[in-house]
């Protein structure tokens, strides 16, 4: 258990668990998570966070939705973290369920700082990230000994034409191996341009997947530079993996 404070100074009895739902296929939760999710008093999931897997809980369970779809948040972050530290001091055993894995842009870290400045004991289960698991279920393995030996997640979330940007451009441009966008469809013309900009081949492979791992999973395969009309023709939306570089 992470349990990073000290014990006896723990504000509750209550527990809360951060716990990865998968990438979308109810099969690919963790048999710890899924333990987690049959014990849990209360339920706190996200949009992405495989709603089968709700049938596992206690018919008792409280489910509370706190789901996020781009902008239309249903409740804001601060609002989410309020919750879970509410619930654990009554003593509850949470599950906070988040899709892929809770720590991979999900928002997971800012969640465990809050709970451990809260005096809350937290453990986390770690998930199948979509990043992997999207591209594998189309076909394309994240590294390969003779085509990609290095591979890279980045936000797509962020605007590339932003004058502070957190992405280095140019170290994404140069780099050989793979590079797995998440959130990336509302900029993919702007991520596809700024890689190319900054050195890509315009002929790089390139593969989005929308829905990996789920019976609804499309995938659409493009050269780089055409891949945003390739999207559009496919009618590819969030929430969607794209992959550059080795693509199967
Ligand atoms: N923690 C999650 C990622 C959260 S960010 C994880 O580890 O998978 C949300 C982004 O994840 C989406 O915008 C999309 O890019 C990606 N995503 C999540 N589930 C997906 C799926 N089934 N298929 C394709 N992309 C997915």
């Amino acid at each position: 258990m992470a349990n990073l404070g000290d014990p006896d100074k723990l504000a509750s009895k209550g527990q809360v668990y951060l716990v990865g739902a998968g990438p979308g296929d109810p099969g690919l939760i963790t048999v710890k998570g899924l333990e987690k999710i049959r014990i849990a008093d209360v339920i706190i999931y996200d949009y992405l966070a495989v709603p089968e897997l709700l049938d596992y809980a206690r018919p008792d369970a409280e489910l509370i939705y706190v789901g996020k779809k781009g902008k239309d948040h249903t409740r804001e972050q601060p609002e989410i973290n309020d919750l879970l530290v509410k619930k654990a001091k009554e003593g509850k055993t949470i599950v906070r369920l988040k899709g892929g894995d809770p720590y991979v842009f999900g928002r997971g870290g800012e969640e465990a700082e809050e709970l451990y400045r809260a005096g809350i004991a937290f453990e986390i289960v770690p998930g199948v990230t979509s990043a992997i698991a999207a591209p594998a279920y189309a076909g394309i393995p994240v590294t390969h000994r003779d085509h990609a030996s290095v591979v890279t997640f980045i936000t797509g979330h962020e605007d590339p034409t932003k004058e502070e940007s957190a992405i280095d451009w140019e170290v994404l441009a140069r780099s050989p191996g793979t590079l797995v966008f998440l959130m990336g469809v509302k900029n993919l013309s702007k991520i596809s341009e700024s890689l190319i900009q900054h050195g890509k081949a315009k002929d790089t492979p390139a593969a989005l997947v929308r829905w990996g791992t789920t019976p609804e999973q499309v995938t659409a395969f493009a050269p780089l530079s055409k891949m945003p009309e390739e999207a559009k023709l496919k009618g590819i939306q969030a929430p969607a993996i794209l992959v550059v570089g080795f693509c199967g």
